[in-house]
């Protein structure tokens, strides 16, 4: 008997209310602080950057907050993604496991980071902004802003990370596409970027670099706004339809997971899958929910939890975070991508006081574990992704060694299509596993703000 493999709702059941996990926390949230001040930050604080209504999500203590039509139109145009069973995937593990994937590969750059960019671009729209800025390290978040702003006719500035602006032409050209001026990271366009070229003219550049850059452009034009792809509570709210939906595809599959899985590189996706059901683990559901890292940038697995800047020029707020300190650059051997030195306040603190767990996977498992997908699901998944593909089979395969029938879910958070070279050094041999930096991260520690 073929079990049914894809889970598919219609457009209506696009969710209209996004889920603000901060109401049922069962903790307080612990406070953003001034970079310069060092007091806790006021809204006016944040103006300069972000519109009046991103400001009050980020610290809204509503439980749902209202998807604007027009989000939900531009929304329709992906959404509600499709939820499939592994069924490939479960034969050739031989497993008793049910295992599940929302695939956010199916928005027109790739990922989930749209669900993001459209909220973020319509927001500015509504508020009279012209211009937005923002940083990108492999380019998913910038053609996800640029899509979005092509869409509400905003201009659109991206600081690309200078060896990925090298390294992956086809992102930077699908930016430009959508209408957006892309910018090699440090640039000589900002003070920023000025004084890193200064100390070293080669520089690779960092997504720490390029959110200096991003947030001082911002700062400096009146017609301008920043904006962020992850780590805030307003872009993990955002996140949350994918969860919502998820919800209800498992409903129609007859199952609820025992576990639940995402790649975490500032905490977005996994937010956005997971939340929804934090909440039903809240109110008394057994469930696990497990993030997934590199071993190469171990935020949560090895970092420390405290609070730090969220760039290299201490620009942003000080969040408490689980942090590898504000200047650590991961190895350039890394491929995998969720290179960011911090993870979001909220995935933080849920691990921090016990409701997720976390594990750190070095690249080798993980393209292994892409490849395997690839050839037995179809799809080849983003090099991020495959962190989750391959959390989801070792819990697979622990079923299996243990004779229990687990149900599994997922988030596939986009495709590869745009990093068939890593995929090419995986298949080729010449992909090095680089485990914990131990000196890096503990040279980057010693430079944590005093707070
Ligand atoms: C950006 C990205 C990630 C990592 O960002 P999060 O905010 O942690 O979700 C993961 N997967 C894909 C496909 C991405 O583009």
């Amino acid at each position: 008997m073929m079990s049914q493999v894809k889970f598919l709702l219609d457009e209506s059941k696009i969710p209209k209310d996004w889920y603000n996990i901060i109401p049922d926390l069962p903790f307080p949230l612990p406070p953003v602080y001034h970079p310069v001040t060092l007091q806790p930050v006021s809204p006016e604080d944040l103006a300069p950057i972000f519109p009046m209504e991103l400001i009050k999500q980020e610290v809204s203590t509503e439980r749902y907050i209202e998807i604007p039509e027009e989000v939900r139109k531009i929304y329709k145009l992906w959404r509600p993604t499709p939820l499939f069973r592994a069924v490939n995937l479960e034969k050739y593990l031989d497993t008793p496991a049910h295992i599940y994937y929302k695939y956010e590969g199916v928005s027109p750059p790739g990922s989930h980071k749209p669900n993001t960019a459209v909220a973020q671009a319509f927001y500015n729209k509504l508020e009279g902004v012209k211009r937005l800025t923002t940083e990108t390290g492999a380019g998913q978040w910038g053609s996800a802003l640029a899509m979005a702003c092509n869409f509400f006719k905003l201009e659109c500035k991206v600081y690309m990370v200078k060896v990925s602006y090298y390294q992956k032409p086809y992102r930077r050209s699908l930016m430009e596409i959508w209408g957006a001026k892309v910018v090699p990271s440090p640039s000589p366009d900002t003070e920023a970027g000025k004084k890193i070229l200064e100390q070293d003219p080669e520089s690779p550049g960092s997504l720490g670099v390029a959110i200096s850059e991003a947030v001082e452009d911002a700062v400096k034009r009146d017609d301008t706004k920043y904006s962020l792809g992850s780590v805030l509570n307003h872009v993990l709210l955002h996140q949350t339809v994918i969860g919502e939906e998820a919800l209800l595809q498992m409903e129609m599959a007859g199952e609820f997971p025992d576990v639940v899985i995402g790649c975490v590189g500032g905490g977005s996706n996994f937010a956005g899958l997971s939340f929804p059901f934090i909440r039903e683990k809240f109110k008394g559901k057994k469930i696990r929910v497990v993030a997934v890292e590199p071993e190469s940038c171990p935020s949560l697995t090895k970092g420390v939890y405290t609070y730090d800047y969220g760039d290299v020029a201490k620009m942003t707020p000080l969040l408490k975070m689980y942090t590898l300190g504000h200047n650590f650059i991961p190895p350039a051997i890394h491929a995998g991508g969720l290179r960011y030195h911090g993870m979001a306040p909220l995935v933080s603190a849920l691990y921090h006081n016990g409701y997720i767990e976390a594990v750190a996977y070095p690249q080798t498992k993980v393209f292994e574990a892409g490849v395997i997908f690839a050839r037995t699901e179809g799809i080849v998944p983003a090099p991020e992704s495959t962190h989750a593909i391959r959390a989801a089979i070792d819990e697979a395969l622990d079923a299996k060694e243990k004779g229990e029938k687990r149900v599994i879910l997922f988030n596939l958070s986009g495709h590869g299509f745009f990093d068939l070279s890593a995929y090419d050094q995986y298949l080729s041999g010449k992909l090095e596993d680089y485990f914990y930096p131990k000196d890096k991260v503990e040279e980057a520690l010693k430079e944590l703000p005093k707070i």
